[in-house]
């Protein structure tokens, strides 16, 4: 066999739509995974910030080709163009309601099931055509997309009970601190405050409000292009600034928290202290580090990395282990070093096919 992704999560899944859409079978491609729904690790964690509104646009959808995206879908199933308008004005996020079920009818005619293998990869060797996958087997294209490496938890609340994350399951108590300024952060306020809680925001800057996760222009060849030219120091430098948590701006937010700011019931603190609950909206463990497979790819090929990065080719590839008989990428937040958004819907169909070019042209030589 010749194609092997690691990771069944949404990239992962996205790629394999755009592998199938590129005219592979299934079982000419191997999943391996620790669950069989790709949704599986991204519902747990929108389920737990009660998240309802997906913070993507119509084209955050795992198919291989933008349009038609989930607004023309809901325009037909709702008969009204409000969706479409909506989406020419960047007004558009489907219902993450929407969003499962559109996952769950791909998963269903794609051929997913008889791709997935359940089995977590713990190593990856390059050898002679392609790359060893524990005892899987030599394949000759592989992409690696195990996700983010873990939840961050701020070492001072490791021990505190009264923390828990803001991606694991919980309620509110009367009094709760949110600590943390990106879109969990903002969602957990509206909750904790909507459920009859005094909220205080502990935070260590101000929030960046902007309507997707990094700059529009990051999702474009155009904007691509400039920080494809960076070297590695300023690519990590614009990489944490690109980074740093940020929510949308907009009434829905701003609206009920200056009504609790009103009230007393909503505040800024810049510290810790003495509510009865602490919900860490502080994302996750950053880095290839902390991801066992990666710092062993890392350590065992002495691949080129910077800061908390795999330093990849403009297309998420390895460059020292592809060229052009076999290709190693990366896909979802790994891949940031080549497509800062990877972490998205957008990224990971980007880096799919990036991936099925390589494939193609490897084929045809
Ligand atoms: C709450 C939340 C809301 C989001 N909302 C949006 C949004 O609106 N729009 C958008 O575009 N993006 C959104 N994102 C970002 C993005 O879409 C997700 O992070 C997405 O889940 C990334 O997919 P992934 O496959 O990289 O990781 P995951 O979905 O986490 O999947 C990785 C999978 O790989 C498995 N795995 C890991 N290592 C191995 C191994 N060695 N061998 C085998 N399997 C392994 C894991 O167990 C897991 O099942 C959101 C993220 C979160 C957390």
């Amino acid at each position: 066999m010749g194609v092997a992704i690691v990771g069944s999560g949404l990239a992962g899944f996205t790629a394999y739509q755009t592998l199938r859409r590129g005219g592979l079978e299934p079982d000419e491609i191997a999943v391996f995974g620790t669950e069989a729904d790709p949704a599986a690790a991204w519902r747990r964690r929108a389920e737990a910030i009660r998240q309802r509104e997906m913070r993507s646009e119509s084209d955050g959808h795992c198919l291989a080709t933008s349009f038609p995206g989930l607004a023309v879908r809901a325009a037909l199933r709702r008969r009204s163009p409000r969706p479409l308008v909506g989406s020419l004005l960047d007004r558009y996020h489907p219902t993450v309601e929407d969003f499962l079920r559109h996952v769950e009818e791909l998963r269903e005619r794609s051929g997913w099931e008889r791709s997935v293998r359940r089995a977590r990869v713990e190593r990856v060797r390059a050898a002679d055509g392609g790359f060893e996958l524990d005892g899987h087997g030599l394949f000759r294209h592989v992409l690696l997309a195990p996700g983010h490496p873990g939840l961050n938890v701020p070492e001072e609340l490791r021990d505190d009970p009264r923390a828990v994350h803001a991606y694991e399951p919980h309620d509110y108590d009367t009094s709760v601190t949110v600590v943390g300024a990106g879109l969990a952060a903002a969602t957990e306020w509206l909750n904790a405050l909507a459920a009859g809680a005094e909220v205080v925001s502990v935070r260590r800057r101000e929030p960046v409000r902007r309507p997707l996760n990094v700059p529009r222009e990051y999702f474009s060849r155009r904007g691509l292009e400039p920080f494809h030219r960076l070297g590695a120091d300023e690519r990590v430098a614009r990489l944490r600034t690109l980074l740093a948590p940020s929510y949308p701006p907009g009434r829905q937010f701003d609206v009920p928290l200056a009504r609790a700011e009103l009230e007393g019931r909503f505040r800024v603190e810049s510290s810790v202290n003495g509510t009865h609950q602490v919900i860490c909206a502080t994302g996750f463990l950053r880095g290839f580090r902390h991801d066992p497979l990666l710092a062993a790819l890392v350590d065992e090929h002495a691949l080129a990395t910077a800061g908390e990065w795999i330093v990849l080719d403009d297309d998420a590839t390895v460059p020292e282990l592809s060229d052009a008989t076999r290709t190693l990428a990366l896909a979802g937040v790994p891949a940031q070093w080549a497509f800062p958004a990877a972490d998205t819907l957008v990224g990971a169909k980007y880096v799919a096919h990036a991936f099925l070019r390589r494939i193609r042209a490897c084929r045809t030589r």
